[in-house]
């Protein structure tokens, strides 16, 4: 089949989209001739060719508004639309950070409530709402650790322990923030070995970040005990709540020992997100790290709303305030929740991904054989060893207009598959990825040439993906047109 979006080769000579009125103001001199272009190269079509290209390309993208998106540690939900009208109230988006506190005490309260909100939903003592992703929080909560031990005295402490399935921000923020990293091991039950603990957490460590639930999807029990030993050994707990999808109403980081966590607002608070941002990463500290957090925090006094700067500050680390937008959608998904519904949206996400779990069991290797929270982790290890690879299944997938879960990661599972569903699915989306799961597994043994060519039916098939990525090809250039 031809795909003409592809190829902009629908221009001819003299088409026009537009016709301009007749000028009635007296016509203006043009430039001087150096700087004119004789010849503009742009494609010539008329209106309806170009709503149409246009039109033919967005049917090209696929988004949870297409269909089911069950990208693990991403949390590719449905966000209600009213968030976004929300969003772009005017009263919101013609603020300028500029302006005066007294002349935006509405945006001022948002952000002080938003503030008290996640404190309380995390269990801590403050927030800042300034990290604009959940990498960047973790940076502001590692810079925090290290201002904290560094106002103690303690010089000692360079290096930071992390899990096996950490997500590859957890290692590149640590170095990003100057520390040394060393790796603690998972047990055969997929959670944190405690003797690997034992022995690494000695006085050169400053904390421990742990995701919780983990990159494989299981909630540690362990977590008392863990918190126990790493503060007896003078180190800090950091948690990565990027997934708080599992949790929210049931689980408090500060509960749990957790010294500070960041979250993903634009993963369980309402924003979309792909694509590089607009995220938000707020980081959440309990008391003994509260004045360390980033500036500015909002606060109020006699109704009056105003910034502060906490005491001992690891000051700005963004530009004014961070992403407001996002803070106003996430704002807007707690209130017209409220804690009882809230907590059920972890329910059925947990609910979901164990369904998936039952239901895809016996057709796939599941390395952790137990109860999952948000995702569940299978491996195509059985598909392998019929020549079958991870990456033929998530290309069939394609096939059947579904994308694949996340393949190849977390890295200590060999092939893969780590299936988030989110709450927002319904049981029949659900049970149409399993029937299609089902088929690729007998597919896979009994004609696998057809996963090994897949995808069929898309506009393009198997693409070198590092190199689509780093070198992305959006623009129209004249040089594939017909002349
Ligand atoms: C998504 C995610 C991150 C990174 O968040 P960004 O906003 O992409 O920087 C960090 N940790 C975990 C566990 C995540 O799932």
């Amino acid at each position: 089949m031809k795909h003409h979006y592809l190829l902009p080769d629908i221009s001819q000579a003299g088409r026009m989209g537009c016709s301009l009125p007749h000028l009635d103001v007296p016509s203006s001199e043009l430039p001087p001739e150096e700087m004119l272009r004789r010849e503009l190269e742009l494609p010539e079509v008329s209106e309806v060719d170009l709503v149409r290209y246009f039109t033919a390309l967005s049917k090209l993208n696929y988004g949870v508004d297409t269909g089911f998106y069950p990208l693990g540690s991403c949390t590719m939900k449905y966000n209600p639309r009213w968030h976004e009208d929300v969003a772009r109230l005017p009263g919101f988006t013609a603020l300028h950070p500029y302006q005066s506190e007294d002349s935006v005490q509405g945006a001022l309260q948002l952000m002080c409530r938003l503030q008290e909100y996640l404190t309380e939903i995390t269990g801590m003592n403050g927030t800042s709402l300034v990290p604009v992703a959940g990498a960047h929080g973790e940076a502001a909560g590692l810079l925090m650790v290290k201002a904290y031990h560094q106002a103690r005295g303690d010089k000692a402490r360079k290096k930071i322990l992390l899990t096996d399935s950490s997500h590859g921000t957890n290692p590149a923020s640590a170095a990003m923030c100057g520390f040394e990293t060393g790796v603690v091991a998972s047990d055969a039950k997929g959670d944190l070995d405690l003797k690997s603990l034992a022995s690494l957490m000695d006085e050169e460590v400053a904390a421990l970040t742990l995701t919780m639930p983990s990159t494989l999807g299981l909630f540690d029990p362990k977590i008392a005990e863990i918190a126990e030993l790493v503060h007896e050994r003078g180190g800090l707990l950091g948690g990565d709540g990027a997934n708080l999808n599992a949790l929210l109403g049931r689980a408090k980081f500060g509960e749990l020992g957790f010294d500070y966590v960041q979250l993903n607002l634009h993963k369980t608070f309402s924003t979309p997100h792909g694509g590089g941002g607009p995220g938000s990463g707020p980081v959440c500290a309990k008391e003994d790290l509260v004045d360390f957090l980033p500036a500015p925090l909002v606060t109020q006094d006699n109704g009056r709303y105003r910034f502060i700067s906490p005491p001992k500050s690891i000051g700005k680390i963004a530009s004014f305030y961070g992403n407001f937008g996002v803070m106003v959608k996430a704002y807007a998904y707690v209130r017209s929740l409220g804690p009882d519904e809230l907590r059920q949206i972890s329910e059925d996400a947990v609910l979901n991904a164990n369904y998936l779990r039952e239901k895809l069991k016996p057709h796939y290797f599941l390395p952790y054989d137990r109860i999952c929270m948000h995702e569940v982790v299978f491996s195509g290890k059985r598909q392998k060893a019929k020549g079958v690879a991870t990456v033929d299944i998530a290309k069939r997938l394609l096939d059947y207009g579904l994308h694949p879960p996340t393949v190849y990661f977390p890295l200590t599972v060999s092939e893969a598959l780590m299936t988030e569903p989110t709450e927002t699915e319904s049981k029949e989306t659900l049970d149409n990825y399993i029937a299609a799961m089902e088929e690729i597994a007998r597919d896979a043994v009994e004609k696998p040439e057809i996963l090994h060519n897949a995808p069929h039916n898309t506009p393009v098939r198997r693409l070198d993906e590092a190199k689509a990525f780093r070198q992305l090809d959006l623009r129209w250039e004249i040089k594939e047109q017909k002349k």
